[in-house]
């Protein structure tokens, strides 16, 4: 589903060498082709593993929530 805190990309070499080659919360490589979603709230990019696990904990507004409301807008 589409979200707003989050942009899907595909990495590419330029990101690779220019931004990160890691993903921002568990640290594991990022390899060309790769989808990633850049966060729009904290300017950083995220595996698909972390980005379904931060999705889970936000809200429409892109702000983390405690409890489990969660999955609705991502
Ligand atoms: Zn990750």
């Amino acid at each position: 589903m589409m979200s707003p805190c989050f942009i899907m990309q595909t990495a590419t070499e330029d990101i690779l060498l220019k931004v990160t080659n890691v993903c921002a919360l568990c640290y594991s490589d990022i390899h060309i082709g790769d989808t990633i979603h850049y966060d729009t709230q904290k300017y950083h990019y995220l595996c698909q593993a972390c980005q379904e696990k931060q999705c889970g904990q936000m809200n429409g507004e892109c702000e983390s929530i405690e409890d489990e409301e969660s999955g609705l807008f991502c």
